[in-house]
């Protein structure tokens, strides 16, 4: 419950997971920034910072944007293009 003077515990904890989520979504877009036209619609892997430390990451860019999978951690995701 908020105190009404900031966050309250469990409102911090969920904001510092979307930041490092965030992070982690913009380390693997910077990673993408340079591929060639071939590489779209096609899987491979890059290394990124993840949330869950220095992680090879499968990636499968789309136009539409990319899809994600830690191979540490096993989150998966889309970062919307
Ligand atoms: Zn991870």
């Amino acid at each position: 419950m908020s105190n009404g003077h900031g966050l309250s515990e469990e409102e911090q904890d969920f904001f510092e997971a979307i930041d490092r989520n965030t992070m982690a979504e913009q380390h693997i877009f910077d990673a993408l920034s340079d591929i060639s036209d071939e590489q779209y619609y096609t899987l491979f892997e890059v290394e990124v910072e993840h949330t869950c430390g220095p992680a090879q990451v499968q990636v499968y860019p789309e136009r539409a944007g990319t899809l994600y999978r830690c191979l540490n951690c096993g989150m998966a995701g889309i970062i919307g293009g």
